[in-house]
This record gives structure tokens, C-alpha cells and sequence, in this order.
């Protein structure tokens, strides 16, 4: 069998006296497109942060192509190819759209910056008319299309997004999926996180349900939408 891309084993975090993750153990595979869902304050951007080490698993292991990570600076898992779309966007609001993209090759440097902005600007042609606007006037589902493309800039091998459809509007989001469907059919490899579990499941390969920092639940995306329990709790029981 081969090694998975991303592996979790029997993670514990804590802040303090409060115990966010317990024993989570999960992983990515290359090629695939795997969601963890789960409700407000259930660890997800948690998990998320524990793969760059910040804050550091408690205990357990944080793996990458079978390469202990945990604890190792967020430098180094950056280096190693793992790219992050940050919950809430956090583009630079003062740079340009073609200087937040150029920010994303700060870990690889930027020979192939020209070749990637264009590969960018295909894939999200909005941001090609906005490439000379300052962040801060882009809507909010064009600063989330910045937020990936520029994690995208660093030709990551894991690309992990933290609730990429938080505060867009539903055709937005369908935007935002769809391009994400898109990435995966050319073979990126995505971990994302999300609240809106019905697109996330769609989407996904498999996903894993984390409630109270545990994993509840895993399996194929078909398999989560069809539970009962999945959904009664994340798709409004319908
Ligand atoms: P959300 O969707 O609201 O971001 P989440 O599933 O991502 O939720 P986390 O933000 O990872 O959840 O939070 C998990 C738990 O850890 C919560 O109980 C939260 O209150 C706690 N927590 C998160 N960050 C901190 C912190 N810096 N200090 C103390 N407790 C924290």
C-alpha cells in the first residue's frame, strides 16, 4: 500500500486546560479530495493549524509522505508542499491581486512566477480584470478566489482550505466549488474543512466528521450524506 500524502495519528491538542483535539486520526491520499466536517468550535481550524505546528500536537503524530512533521515550523511544512487558504481570506488588503498572487511564492521562489500568474488568471478570470485593484476593494468571494489562488502560487502538493465558503452567498459558493472540482479533476490533492457540509461531501472523495475535537464519523462523500445522523446534525435534516 502507499504511504498516504497527509497522516493524523491519535492526535491530541490542548490550550491550556481546554482540550480541542482527542486521538484524531485520519489521512489524505494523494490525488484525493477529503472534507472534515463539523460544527462551530468542534477544532476544525484547530486541526488545520496543527499541521504547521501551530499550535503543536500534545500528542500523536503529524505525518507528510510518511515524514514526521509534528511540531516542525509552519517554514518547513510550507516547504514541503503543503499550501493553506486561511478561513476568513486574510489577503493583504493594501497589495495589489498580482502582488497578493506573487506572495505565494515566497517558499519556492519566483522563477516560474510568470507561468503560474497566467495559469492563475485562467482559472479564476475575475481576478485577471481585477489584477491591478487593491485587495481590499475585491467582493468577498473574489478575495476567496485570491486566498487560493495565491496558496495555489506555491505549486503546493496539498492544498488545505479552512471553510472556503464562509460568508458568500449560495452562487458564490456554487463558484467556489466548482472551481475547486475543477482542481481536483487536474489532480490536486485538497483537504478542506467546512460548516456547509453538503457541498463539502459533494465534493469530496471521503470526508470525516469531528465533533468535540473527536472523529465522529468517516467515509465516502456518498456515504456521509446519505447517514442519518450526518443529516439531522449538518444538512438541516433534509
Ligand atoms: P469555527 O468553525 O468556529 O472556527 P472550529 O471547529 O474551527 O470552529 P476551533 O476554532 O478549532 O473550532 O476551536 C476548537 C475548540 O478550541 C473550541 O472549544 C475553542 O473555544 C477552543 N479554542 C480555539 N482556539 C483557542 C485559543 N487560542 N485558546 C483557547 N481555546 C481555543
Amino acid at each position: 500500500m502507499s504511504v498516504p500524502l497527509l497522516e493524523l495519528r491519535d492526535v491530541d491538542l490542548y490550550y491550556g486546560p481546554v482540550q480541542a483535539l482527542r486521538r484524531v486520526c485520519l489521512h489524505v491520499d494523494e490525488g484525493e479530495t477529503v472534507c472534515l466536517i463539523g460544527a462551530n468550535g468542534a477544532g476544525k481550524s484547530s486541526l488545520l493549524m496543527s499541521i504547521f505546528g501551530q499550535p503543536r500536537a500534545s500528542a500523536g503524530q503529524i505525518l507528510l509522505r510518511g515524514e514526521d512533521i509534528t511540531g516542525r515550523s509552519a517554514h518547513h511544512v510550507a516547504a514541503s508542499g503543503v499550501a493553506q487558504s486561511p478561513e476568513g481570506r486574510r489577503v493583504f488588503p493594501d497589495m495589489s491581486v498580482e502582488e497578493n498572487l506573487l506572495m505565494g511564492t515566497i517558499t519556492i521562489g519566483d522563477r516560474h512566477a510568470d507561468e503560474d500568474l497566467r495559469r492563475m488568471f485562467e482559472l479564476f478570470p475575475r481576478l485577471l480584470e481585477r489584477r491591478n485593484q487593491r485587495a481590499m476593494t475585491l467582493s468577498g468571494g473574489e478575495q476567496q478566489m485570491l486566498a487560493i489562488a495565491r496558496a495555489l502560487m506555491s505549486r503546493p502538493k496539498l492544498l488545505l482550505l479552512d471553510e472556503p465558503s464562509l460568508g458568500l452567498a449560495p452562487i458564490v459558493v456554487k463558484q467556489i466549488f466548482q472551481i475547486l472540482r475543477e482542481l481536483a479533476a487536474g489532480g490536486m490533492t485538497l483537504f478542506l474543512v467546512e460548516q456547509n457540509a453538503n457541498h463539502a461531501l459533494k465534493l469530496s472523495d471521503r470526508g470525516y466528521v469531528l465533533v468535540n475535537g473527536e472523529i465522529r464519523l468517516s467515509g465516502t462523500g456518498a456515504e456521509l450524506l446519505g447517514n442519518p445522523e450526518v443529516r439531522s446534525a449538518y444538512l438541516g435534516g433534509h
